[in-house]
């Protein structure tokens, strides 16, 4: 479980995020709902040790884990301009994570090869491998900055706007694909969008986020019907 507590982080005069109380339960995909400027990428980026915040607490299952470096963290980010190595090819930046991580590079080529066929076959790419990125669709990049993300077996997987460079089409076929992956692999996603659609029809659980602060959390159904509060409301409309 993914816990913020009180959690604050201010640029000069702007308040990014305002005392954020914010709960991730285990084996859950939730949704973080807010407008342009809420704060969602800053509170993605203090989970993830991008940044550290001025006040509050951030833990996992009982652990503090900010102020510690972001590869002891166990998180996993996937940007939502992909942010893969375009010289590379798709296993190479499948693999890119287990060779690099500064805690325990993966050395033994066969399993390194044997982790990376299974993070494509986990998203759809086996086969995929030998390609260049640079000759691969955007839906297909994104699967392979997820399975560059998975590979590395995080504790929770940070998704920011993945959805936002897509086509309608390809939309709503990473939706169903991506509940699909997290509940094969039983671990927590965290995916940040400004569509309420998206927001609702991913998330087990909805949180909205509005001016830095956590407005209210619930199941999608209950958001929908009984939106708690104006701030909340607005982003149903
Ligand atoms: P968007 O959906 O547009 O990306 P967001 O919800 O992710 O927005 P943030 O990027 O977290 O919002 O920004 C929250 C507030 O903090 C905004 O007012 C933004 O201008 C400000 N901010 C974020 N990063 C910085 C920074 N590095 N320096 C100054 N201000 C910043």
């Amino acid at each position: 479980m993914l816990t913020l507590s009180r959690v604050s982080r201010r640029y000069g005069e702007t308040i990014a995020l305002d005392g954020v109380d914010f709960v991730v339960p285990e084996n859950t995909y939730m949704s973080l709902l807010g407008a342009s400027g809420a704060g969602k990428t800053t509170l993605l980026r203090l989970i993830a040790g991008f940044e550290e915040p001025d006040q509050g607490e951030i833990s996992i299952n009982g652990e503090r884990i900010d102020g510690q470096p972001t590869h002891l963290r166990d998180i996993g980010f996937v940007f939502q301009n992909f942010a893969l190595f375009p010289h590379l090819t798709v296993a190479q930046n499948v693999a890119f994570g287990l060779r690099y991580r500064t805690n325990a590079p993966l050395t033994n080529e066969t399993e390194i090869k044997d982790r990376t066929e299974e993070a494509l076959e986990l998203v759809g790419l086996t086969g995929f491998g030998h390609r260049a990125v640079s000759a691969i669709s955007g839906g297909q990049r994104q699967r392979v900055a997820l399975a560059r993300t998975l590979i590395c077996e995080p504790r929770i997987v940070l998704l920011d706007e993945p959805l936002g460079a897509l086509d309608a089409n390809l939309r709503s076929r990473m939706c169903d694909e991506l509940k699909a992956i997290r509940e094969r692999l039983g671990v927590s996603f965290l995916h940040v969008t400004g569509s309420e659609t998206e927001a609702l029809t991913m998330g087990d659980k909805v949180a909205v986020l509005a001016n830095g602060r956590i407005m209210q959390t619930d199941a999608p159904d209950t958001l929908f019907s009984h939106p708690g509060n104006a701030d909340a409301a607005r982003h149903l409309n």
